[in-house]
């Protein structure tokens, strides 16, 4: 029998209602439009509830529906492609029921329940098919074969019948010999993590093609960054960046914007972006949740539940997926919105004493994981945070930076001179270092480790220094270190600086990053040769061939012109003595 509730009081999202059964997190439908909603609390006789749509006009006395079970996540071919909303409704299909504005009490199903997909076995009868196992295949995108799996639920059995042909995703595709039929279509409640066998260890580099982040502050597969940083520093355009070129099979965008405009900007910029793998738009192997500033907080706030759930279910095949979320500080000003309509103890700056938590257990549901179908599969979490200001010592940032293992930070001075990407590499880190090192050394070369540490400790020396300069000037400098300077400006510009907008320059194999620091490198050596041999600094400064290596970066087949530039450089510095 279906158990019908009571509205008691509204506040904004928050709605008391009494005579319920629900349980924590089930779904309900409120008043009389059944406005879609989730209890949040239980006190006594009284259910808390959150609810995703506007909750103006819903009085006192109006019915609370239960549906019997949490919110969960529509998992099955269709996904990809999608803009959605938080609570996984497709946008063009919300703005096609009800005009421009979400009306309420619309249900959408997050994904195509009439189309027909070509399904075709992996396992025939008499198979035994376990939880997480593939029973088909379909072609979803041009790159990705969707796999049709056991729920991990699901306590698999023997195979009685399996059907191959076009079907849709409530069709049975396979029948077991205990009666079940499985479909195409999987539901999820969004706030559970999928299980998995077991987690990896985080030793294979997901490649960015940015060298500051590759060769300084590099992430793993499975990995969880956070990219805090103020307003106009570059945080979008490097999840943009990261989303056309990181090493990934599927990319999910959660934006939440504060701005209306930020907002359409994403959906405008993001189905433009193309996908340098095949040339045709990125939208063909990404999700997008959207949440604008219009739209309900609660559904803001579960946003990053659904998009999550949908990596971990592409990472269910053995895919490699990256959650990049713009910004997770919108995210936690809507769980502080709640928290206050929940009349609970605020904590720091007014956000929930759980925010910490709740950021935890987000960033908890990354890794590398050998899957319950036994592939290798992975999420990567990637975070942007805007705290107000620019200010890092806020708590956004802070609870973040406490949880994620890099630390990408965007310095405002940087942006200012026109440095991009704008990430200081002095202060961010990444604590993956030595997990990856062995990756780096056997895969791209052995000096790998040893570049990267003398070309840090160049710019360590580099800042110091230019305090020095900031008081004396440089002239003052011993030769040595003026010629510190001039390596340390050259790796500034001609490697940590790359333009996401150039054609070639927006991305770099690990191979090139490599040979372009070590050509710096190497120019380094021979100028401080030549100045311990008594070459004045002038000439060394202005070798010609130093300047060739400015624009390396920008060729696409580098490989010969840097070894005309170094055949050139060695010929020089032999001609100085
Ligand atoms: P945020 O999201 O932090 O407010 P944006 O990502 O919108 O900032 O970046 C602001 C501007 O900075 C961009 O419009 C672009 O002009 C410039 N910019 C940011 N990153 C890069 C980059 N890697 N290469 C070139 N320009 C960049
Ligand atoms: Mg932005």
């Amino acid at each position: 029998m279906e158990v019908v509730g009571s509205v008691k009081r509204v506040a904004g999202p928050v709605v008391h209602a009494t005579g319920l059964k629900a349980n924590m997190y089930d779904l309900v439908l409120v008043g009389k439009e059944g406005l879609m909603s989730e209890v949040i609390g239980i006190a006594g006789e009284r259910h808390i509830i959150q609810v995703y749509e506007d909750t103006s006009g819903v009085k006192p006395g109006e019915p609370v529906k239960e549906t019997g079970g949490p919110l969960v996540a529509q998992l099955g071919p269709g996904i990809l492609t999608t803009i959605y909303d938080g609570i996984q409704r497709p946008l063009p299909l919300l703005a096609e029921k009800s005009g421009d504005f979400v009306s309420r009490g619309l249900f959408v199903d997050g994904i195509d329940h009439k189309k027909k997909w070509e399904f075709i076995p992996v396992v025939k009868k008499g198979d035994i098919v376990k939880p997480g196992q593939s029973l088909g295949l379909v072609q979803e995108q041009l790159l990705i074969k969707h796999k049709i799996m056991v729920p991990p639920r699901h306590k698999g059995g023997t195979v009685k019948e399996i059907y191959s042909g076009n079907f849709t995703v409530d069709e049975t595709v396979c029948e077991l010999e205990d009666g079940s039929k499985l479909t195409m279509l999987q539901k999820w409640p969004i706030r559970v993590p999928r299980p998995v066998n077991k987690k990896l260890p985080p030793s294979i580099p997901l490649r960015s093609g940015q060298r500051v982040i590759d060769g300084f502050f590099p992430l793993a597969k499975g990995g969880t960054a956070a990219i805090p940083g103020g307003f106009g520093t570059g945080k979008t355009v490097m999840q943009q960046t990261l989303s056309k070129f990181a090493e990934v099979d599927v990319v999910i965008f959660v934006g939440c914007g504060e701005r209306g405009n930020e907002m359409a900007d994403l959906l405008h910029e993001f189905p433009e972006l193309i996908d340098p793998k095949t040339g045709r738009p990125l939208m063909e192997r990404s999700i997008v949740y959207a949440n604008t500033s219009n739209m309900p907080v609660a559904a803001r706030e579960a946003s990053v539940y659904t998009g999550i759930t949908t990596a971990e279910y592409y990472r269910d095949m053995g895919y490699d997926t990256m959650l990049t979320a713009d910004s997770t500080s919108r995210w936690a000003e809507a769980m502080r919105e709640l928290a206050s309509r929940l009349e609970e103890m605020p904590g720091e700056e007014g956000f929930p004493a759980y925010l910490s938590a709740r950021l935890a257990d987000f960033y908890e549901r990354s890794g590398r994981v050998q899957t319950l179908g036994g592939e290798e599969g992975s999420v990567s979490i990637i975070g942007a945070v805007s705290p107000p200001g620019g200010d890092f010592t806020e708590p956004v940032t802070q609870n973040t930076l406490r949880i994620t293992k890099v630390f990408w930070g965007l310095d405002t001075r940087l942006t200012q001179r026109r440095h991009f990407p704008s990430i200081n590499w002095l202060e961010s880190y990444s604590l993956y270092e030595q997990d990856l090192e062995p990756w780096f050394t056997e895969n791209v070369d052995a000096d790998w480790v040893k570049n990267k540490r003398r070309a840090m400790a160049i710019l360590q020396e580099n800042a110091e220094l230019e305090e020095i300069v900031m008081l004396v000037g440089s002239d003052a400098l011993p030769e040595e270190q003026q010629l510190t300077l001039e390596v340390a400006r050259m790796i500034i510009n001609y490697w940590l600086a790359q333009s996401a907008f150039h054609p070639v320059d927006s991305t770099a194999t690990f191979k090139k990053q490599f040979d372009l620091l070590a050509s710096l490198l190497k120019y380094r050596d021979y100028a401080f040769d030549a100045l311990a041999k008594g070459v004045p600094i002038d000439t060394i400064k202005s070798t010609p061939s130093k300047d060739a290596l400015a624009k390396i970066k920008l060729e696409e087949d580098y490989v010969p012109v840097l070894q005309n530039v170094l055949a050139q450089m060695d010929a020089e510095f032999k001609a100085m003595k």
